[in-house]
């Protein structure tokens, strides 16, 4: 087969959930898509703007369900793309993001098949701006580091450097960490953080059933469990938490229009 014969592949961003967040150019190619290959935290909103007859493929990979494998996926990509499909791979918030890009992106440059990244708005810098906390601040955050909280099962990966993390940078942001958060917050203390540091979950962020909760290092283990928080959530741990006090505004006037759906009602 000739390489002219073969589709394109777009790897694109959908954002955080808010289907507003997803880019110009991301909507413009689900809406030119023949195939769509789309993720668990992809809000499915964004498919109507799918033309009538693309193809909707499913490929969730749930953290307690099994699955379609990641070498599933790849060559379902590759195979559209190889008949000669547009396909677009549309992933939750940013797909450089712990999103497998590059192992995705890889597979098809050794089938030749050519593919265009479009970044999205990740759920680290989203779900903090709606929740009040902005990741930097010019008196309480002057760097951020994006971290992978989870314990990777078959125990392969690179370990986190934790003294260097735990003290180096100002505002941490952890994905896939909720269940992992007892050892985070261990390790963060063993490594110099101050007990007393504000931490944030926030869940469903940027979506009209956003949670947040918040307290420090040293308590938000209980306040979670107690609460029995879940993911998919983020992980903040920093000054710049306090500013939410202030600017949670997401929240509020998610709150307030509660309030008066309810005085309608009555
Ligand atoms: N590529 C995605 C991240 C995928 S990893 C991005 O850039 O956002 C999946 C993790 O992302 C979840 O475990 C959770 O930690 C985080 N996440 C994704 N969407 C989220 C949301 N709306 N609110 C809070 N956390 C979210």
């Amino acid at each position: 087969m000739m390489d002219h014969q073969f589709g394109k592949v777009f790897f694109v961003g959908a954002g955080p959930g808010d289907p507003g967040l997803i880019t110009v150019k991301g909507l413009e190619l689900i809406k030119r898509g023949d195939v769509i290959v789309y993720d668990r935290l992809v809000n499915t909103e964004l498919l109507q703007y799918a033309k009538k007859e693309a193809k909707r493929i499913y490929c969730g990979k749930s953290p307690n369900a099994p699955s379609v494998s990641q070498e599933e996926i790849n060559e379902v990509i590759v195979r559209e793309a190889q008949r000669g499909k547009t396909v677009i791979r549309l992933k939750g918030g940013d797909p450089a993001v712990f999103g497998r890009v590059g192992e995705e992106a890889e597979y098809c440059r050794n089938h030749q098949i050519v593919f265009e990244i479009v970044p999205g708005v990740t759920a680290g810098t989203a779900a903090t701006a709606y929740a009040g906390i902005p990741l930097t601040h010019r008196e309480l955050g002057s760097s951020f580091a994006v971290v992978a909280g989870q314990k990777r099962r078959d125990g392969k990966g690179k370990e986190i450097n934790w003294k260097g993390l735990a003290t180096a940078v100002d505002t941490l942001v952890f994905y896939m960490g909720v269940k992992n958060l007892p050892y985070i917050q261990e390790q963060l203390l063993l490594h110099g953080r101050a007990a007393d540091t504000p931490v944030a979950l926030i869940r469903w962020g940027t979506c009209e059933n956003q949670e947040t909760i918040v307290g420090s290092l040293s308590d938000i283990v209980e306040r979670v469990k107690e609460a029995a928080f879940q993911s998919p959530a983020i992980i903040v741990v920093g000054d710049v938490v306090k500013l939410r006090k202030k600017l949670a505004w997401f929240e509020e006037e998610n709150h307030r229009q509660t309030l008066l759906k309810e005085a309608i009602i009555i």
